[in-house]
């Protein structure tokens, strides 16, 4: 009798030793399963459920030759292009586009062709500024194309459509309309000595293309078309093409090192 109650006790300590063993057991297998990832990040092979898959930074995508992709809720309107960039619906009626105040004319918005407003004085006195300022430090600057009119516009799109083609003059000229000559507010400039590197990237290669990149946005103008941008803005890399925006406008968009459309948020 007194041996089989020592043996029951036995059992029972027995059972509750073996339990709370398989309990501590069951502790330690379910914390590995939960933290696995944590615990086993280089043999967790598969992403768990929450974690989101790996996107590629803009900048990596960029040196791997592929456009980066923003989300498509943040770009609620998506227009239709062709083959050359330009929207492809216009509106019936097309009106001048503003955004806070800036007027912008690019392959997404075009001005109607009686927008005729001539060169703006007030950039054509600031061109003058900064050619002095260029002068002081021996560099000859000149404004040789300004205010274009859309049937000026038309002429000179269709000579170079003729001379290289619709898909090449697309990256470097635009279509009547859609010229940023038309506002008045644009210049295309280079060196009164160097008219051989006028229209062309070497010209930014200058101590005056070097000079006008630094300095411009002291006088109001930024470079509209800055290299490795043209998916952005539509054109081709133009180191001689100056947009004016006023000092206040343009400081704000040369520090923030983006293209006009990135810093207005448009297309
Ligand atoms: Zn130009």
């Amino acid at each position: 009798m007194r041996k089989s109650r020592v043996n029951q006790h036995k059992n029972n300590k027995l059972i509750i030793i073996s339990s709370s063993i398989i309990m501590f057991l069951v502790v330690i297998v379910v914390g590995i399963y939960a933290y696995k990832d944590t615990l086993f990040p280089s043999t967790a092979g598969e992403q768990s459920v929450d974690t989101p898959p790996a996107v590629a930074q803009p900048n990596e995508m960029e040196e791997n030759g592929e456009k980066p992709t923003t989300p498509q809720e943040e770009r609620p309107e998506v227009i239709e292009v062709d083959a050359g960039g330009y929207r492809i619906e216009t509106p019936e009626v097309i009106e001048p586009t503003y955004v806070d105040g800036i007027l912008i004319a690019n392959k997404k918005h075009p001005l109607p062709k009686d927008f005729n407003p001539g060169e703006s004085p007030e950039a054509r006195a600031a061109f003058e500024q900064m050619a002095m300022a260029a002068k002081e430090v021996g560099l000859e600057l000149v404004a040789f194309s300004g205010f274009r009119s859309y049937d000026y516009q038309t002429t000179l799109y269709t000579n170079y459509v003729n001379r290289d083609g619709k898909e090449a003059a697309d990256r470097y000229s635009a279509r009547p309309g859609y010229s940023e000559h038309q506002t008045g507010l644009a210049f295309d400039i280079g060196e009164n000595s160097r008219q051989d590197l006028w229209l062309t990237a070497e010209f930014g290669e200058t101590p005056a293309g070097k000079w006008l990149v630094d300095n411009a946005h002291k006088y109001g103008f930024i470079l509209r078309f800055p290299e490795g941008k043209e998916d952005v803005t539509g054109f081709m890399y133009e180191s001689w093409h100056f947009r004016y925006l006023g000092v206040e406008t343009a400081a704000k968009v040369k520090k923030s090192g983006l293209t006009l459309e990135e810093y207005l948020g448009v297309e």
